[in-house]
């Protein structure tokens, strides 16, 4: 039998992928290989769990075993790969080797994790993928009080949904804003107000700089000096691509694994997407570029090289205590901002000197006139 096309990731990236190939070829022999348990289920909605009331099983949407069957492939689970080695085009998994036709790396992301003074560091849980999920639940069960660590886009929805699900949240983050880098202030303060509306505390500013026991509770000191009483603590501080598998490879990586417009990587045979992949310099963690990737390298694998674009790509954040899309001005591109509305109504239009929109935030009600405006926006990949 000839090398099958292997895919290292039964994400979103890694599955859409194979759907995507198998619409175009219904032969080629295809191997996907996960660390994890190769379950289907759709990331984003980790952060809807709670307030859905939804366990880690209640978010799963397929077994591996459908997913291979479905997609006429081998689904390797709880099996993590150890190395690549482009020039012999084989794997490795400890001490076997795996041939490949072309190898496609969608291994994601990793959690930044900083840390922590103090004797209470195994009560802190990242959140990025479906078996993190079930221990934060179980550890969560039963507990009243979260300490949420990282004021970005997820731990923004991870506070609307911990506050939704009954929780006392508490937001530590050092920045002044919420989502800085993402979002207007005006916008920001609108999504904090929503968010204390719910209940949820914010602490912008210091750090966590210790977490200590404390009888049948946490107690979190911050680099301000305020001490925070809570039970458990969720670190959403950032996630970094998974790039050193590939830099052992000698395989070209910057902030992600560097892939050109046809998701090729610095080798033949080698391709990336999804968020551990840097597209013509763009390391987009959304699911929306990862769809388009998975299209076009879909084409490339079925014989067909073909290259990506990306279109205009606002991002929806889940925080319904204060709706929001955000569209970020693409890279390289600068413009002046405007503000118009008030309280939890704003409309932030950032445009360049001949007046052309490059971006937005709409908060609330504001939120319903992203459809006119996203015609008007440029592609962040053209
Ligand atoms: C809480 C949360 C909410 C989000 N909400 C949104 C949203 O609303 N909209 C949006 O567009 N995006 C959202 N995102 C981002 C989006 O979910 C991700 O961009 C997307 O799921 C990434 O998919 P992926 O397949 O690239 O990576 P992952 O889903 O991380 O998959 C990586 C896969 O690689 C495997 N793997 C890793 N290393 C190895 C190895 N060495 N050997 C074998 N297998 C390995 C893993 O087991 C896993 O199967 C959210 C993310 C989070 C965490």
């Amino acid at each position: 039998m000839s090398a099958p096309v292997v895919i290292i990731g039964t994400g979103l990236a890694g599955y859409n992928l194979a759907k995507e190939f198998r619409k175009l070829d219904g032969d080629t022999p295809l191997l996907l290989i996960t660390a994890d348990d190769g379950r289907s289920y759709s990331k984003p909605m980790l952060s809807t769990g709670f307030g859905k009331n939804k366990d880690a099983d209640g978010l799963a949407m397929a077994e591996p075993g459908a997913m291979a069957e479905q997609l006429k492939a081998e689904v390797r689970t709880h099996t993590r790969i150890t190395g690549i080695d482009p020039g012999h085009q084989r794997l490795w998994i400890g001490e076997e080797a795996v041939a490949y036709r072309d190898l496609v790396l969608a291994w994601g992301a990793e959690t930044i994790r900083v840390p922590v003074e103090g004797d209470a560091g195994d009560a802190i849980f990242p959140i990025n993928d479906l078996e993190d999920y079930a221990r934060f639940r179980a550890a969560a069960a039963g507990k009243q009080r979260v300490l949420l660590l990282g004021a970005g886009l997820i731990g923004c929805e991870f506070a609307n949904d911990l506050s939704l699900g009954g929780y006392q949240v508490e937001l530590v983050a050092p920045c002044e804003q919420v989502m800085p880098g993402l979002l207007h202030p005006a916008a920001a303060a609108a999504v904090q107000a929503g968010l204390e509306g719910l209940g949820a505390r914010f602490h912008l500013g210091p750090v966590l700089a210790s977490l200590q026991r404390h009888g049948d509770s946490l107690q979190a000191h911050l680099s301000d000096g305020s001490l925070v009483d809570c039970d458990v603590v969720v670190s959403a501080v950032g996630l970094r691509p998974r790039t050193e598998l590939a830099a052992a490879a000698g395989l070209a990586v910057n902030r992600g694994v560097v892939v050109d417009r046809q998701l090729q990587t610095s080798h033949a045979n080698v391709y990336a997407l999804g968020d551990c992949a840097e597209v013509d310099g763009l390391n987009l963690l959304y699911v929306m570029p990862l769809m388009g990737c998975a299209r076009a390298l879909a084409q490339t694998l079925a014989g067909t090289p073909t290259a990506v674009t990306y279109g205009p790509m606002p991002v929806l954040v889940k925080t319904p205590a204060c709706p929001l899309v955000v569209s970020p001005p693409p890279r390289g591109m600068s413009g002046e901002w405007t503000v118009e509305g008030s309280g939890a109504d704003i409309k932030a239009l950032c445009r360049d000197g001949t007046g052309r929109l490059l971006g937005y935030a709409l908060t609330g009600t504001a939120v319903q006139e992203k459809l006119a405006l996203n015609k008007e926006l440029p592609g962040l990949l053209a």
